[in-house]
């Protein structure tokens, strides 16, 4: 029995995953089920459920994730063009409730997104 997330189980090791980088705040690993040619989710350590439960005091956690997503983006060589994406509840599309950020690159993005 575990209330763990799915999030905090690829950080803990429990379950396989291409792990791209990871320091004490954040870790970065391939989507399981790519929207894109390249497709990382950048996943806090601290299990968030979604964006606007953050706290005002997670601020420069938010900012680090970014960091982080643009240079995933930059060392998988497309660093001049990438989308990010964040869902927020289910509604949005979240269906996995630890707050992440979606790498999107390799092809065409259209806008308005879907
Ligand atoms: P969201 O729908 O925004 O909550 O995004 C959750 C993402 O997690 C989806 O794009 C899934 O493909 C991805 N996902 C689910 N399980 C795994 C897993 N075991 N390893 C990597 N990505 C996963």
């Amino acid at each position: 029995m575990t209330d763990k997330t799915l999030f905090e189980r690829i950080i803990a090791r429990e379950i396989p995953a291409t792990i791209l980088y990871e320091d004490d705040r954040c870790i970065a690993f391939k989507d399981i089920n790519p929207q894109a040619p390249f497709h990382a989710l950048i996943v806090p350590i601290k299990p968030i459920s979604r964006l606007g439960e953050a706290a005002p005091t997670d601020g420069a956690l938010m900012g680090h994730l970014m960091l982080t997503a643009a240079r995933v983006a930059r060392e998988a060589g497309h660093g001049e063009n990438f989308r990010l994406a964040l869902n927020n509840g289910a509604g949005a599309g979240q269906t996995v409730f630890h707050l992440h950020i979606h790498v999107l690159a390799g092809r065409p993005f259209s806008w308005p997104p879907g």
